[in-house]
């Protein structure tokens, strides 16, 4: 843990960067990995499951009959807060759904866009440290509203070579089609190329380590699309004299027990606040069942007094989190100021865990900085905006000049001809 009061800005690109990892190493190995699983297919899949999961696997795909016990495995309860979940992720999505408006750009001359659903998609649930359903429902919800064909799930199987239930029932809950045991940049590997057994996609989604990150990244030179880069989970949050220490703690934690590899930021504008806050993390810390990861997680981690809510946002927006806590009072007047972030919570009770389950949004965002220029996952995610235009021949007679003089300037006789030949 980290504490800085009142660091220079000479300092913050400093503090905003993320930790290092073995970059070179895991590229290396991101390579090898490509390699095999486009030789050799589901015999290599097979070989790296047990390599790296521990799980001795004969078959990839989950079976009719694994699917259709899992809703016996898991309690009702869980049951009926995943089709809560379900139903407000299901709403914020389908309100993205916009119709498409015809506009006359010059008279005769109309333009258009219509979203087609990328036919194959294939989305990775992380599986390493803890199965995340709460993933196929941020995944499998926009695909299915995007009208997405064949919708494939991947997802490391335990050491006995299951498939968490929460996550097979779910994934039937969300009309995927196809489930298969294979997790890490093997998966990836398996649905750029394709095998025996796993289809190729067009894109692949979801977040994961880094091995995942740089798989997906890697996938990219094989013509394959991905959302985005989503590693190591971030939260950075904003704290004034108003805000509520036990609170802050809880949010941070709930980023920091992700993994060894995720960050949290804390920023107060109040001295009490930030050493209360530490020392509740310090307490919180203690009762969490992934306490090994929070710790080491927080090792990465800064705590950090800035004199004004208009500073800490100019650090938030240098650092570009995934996760945005803004524990401040009148929090309206800054949304304007934020300009990189994922997903924003406004307010004492908008706790980030909402938006990791159930308040709506998608809880695939990018991370590592990619803020800056990256969207978290929505329905647009899912889908290709072609465009369409008809001129009629008074449109062409409108526009044909303005054509021709920019075609004959660059040199495109051919251009220039095409509408020549119509307006002869
Ligand atoms: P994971 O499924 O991403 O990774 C597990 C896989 O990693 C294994 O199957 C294995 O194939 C591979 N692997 C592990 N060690 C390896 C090695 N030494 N060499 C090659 N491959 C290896 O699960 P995880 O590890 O639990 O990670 C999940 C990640 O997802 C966390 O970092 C979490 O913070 C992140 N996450 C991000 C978002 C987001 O939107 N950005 C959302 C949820 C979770």
């Amino acid at each position: 843990m980290n504490i800085y009061k009142n660091p220079k800005r000479e300092t913050w690109s400093e503090l905003t960067k993320r930790p290092v990892f073995k970059k070179q190493e895991i590229a290396q190995t991101i390579k090898e990995i490509f390699a095999e699983v486009e030789k050799n297919g589901d015999e290599a899949l097979f070989r790296y499951t047990e390599k790296f999961d521990s799980a001795k696997i004969d078959q990839l795909q989950v079976t009719a009959k694994e699917i259709s016990e899992a809703k016996d495995l898991i309690s009702e309860e869980l049951k009926s807060a995943i089709q809560t979940a379900k139903e407000n992720i299901t709403k914020f999505h389908a309100s993205q759904l916009v119709e498409t408006e015809k506009i006359e750009t010059t008279k005769g001359v109309i333009c258009w866009r219509q979203n087609r659903a990328i036919e194959k998609v294939g989305i990775y649930i992380p599986g390493g440290t803890a199965p995340l359903f709460s993933t196929v429902l941020m995944l499998a919800i926009p695909a299915q509203l995007a009208g997405c064909q064949e919708i494939i799930l991947c997802t490391p199987p335990d050491k006995k070579g299951n498939v968490n239930p929460a996550i097979l029932y779910t994934a039937q809950l969300c009309g995927v089609s196809k489930i298969f045991k294979v997790g890490g940049a093997q998966a990836v590997a398996a649905m750029t190329f394709g095998t025996e057994t796993i289809p190729n996609v067009y894109k692949i989604f979801g977040p994961g380590n880094q091995f995942v990150v740089a798989a997906k990244d890697f996938a990219q030179d094989y013509d394959v699309a991905i959302d985005m880069p989503a590693g190591p989970s971030e939260v950075l949050v904003i704290a004034d004299e108003n805000a509520v220490p036990e609170f802050c703690a809880a949010d941070l934690l709930s980023q920091a027990e992700h993994g060894s590899d995720s960050q949290v930021i804390f920023i107060s504008t109040d001295l009490k606040v930030l050493n209360e806050t530490i020392n509740e993390v310090k307490k919180q810390i203690k009762e969490l069942p992934r306490n090994e990861f929070a710790q080491q997680s927080l090792n990465n981690s800064h705590f950090v007094l800035l004199d004004s809510v208009e500073k800490a946002l100019d650090f938030s927006n240098l650092y570009a989190p995934e996760h945005l806590i803004l524990a401040v009072q009148d929090f309206e007047k800054y949304i304007e100021q934020i300009q990189n972030a994922g997903s924003v919570f406004l307010g004492n009770y908008s706790c980030e865990s909402a938006g990791d389950y159930a308040s709506g949004t998608n809880h695939t965002l990018p991370t590592n900085g990619f803020a800056k220029n990256y969207s978290g996952v929505s329905l647009d995610s899912f889908v290709k905006k072609i465009t369409f235009q008809n001129l009629s021949k008074e449109g062409l007679q409108n526009l044909g000049k303005t054509i021709e003089i920019m075609a004959e300037a660059e040199g495109l006789l051919a251009h220039k001809n095409a509408v020549s030949i119509r307006l002869k």
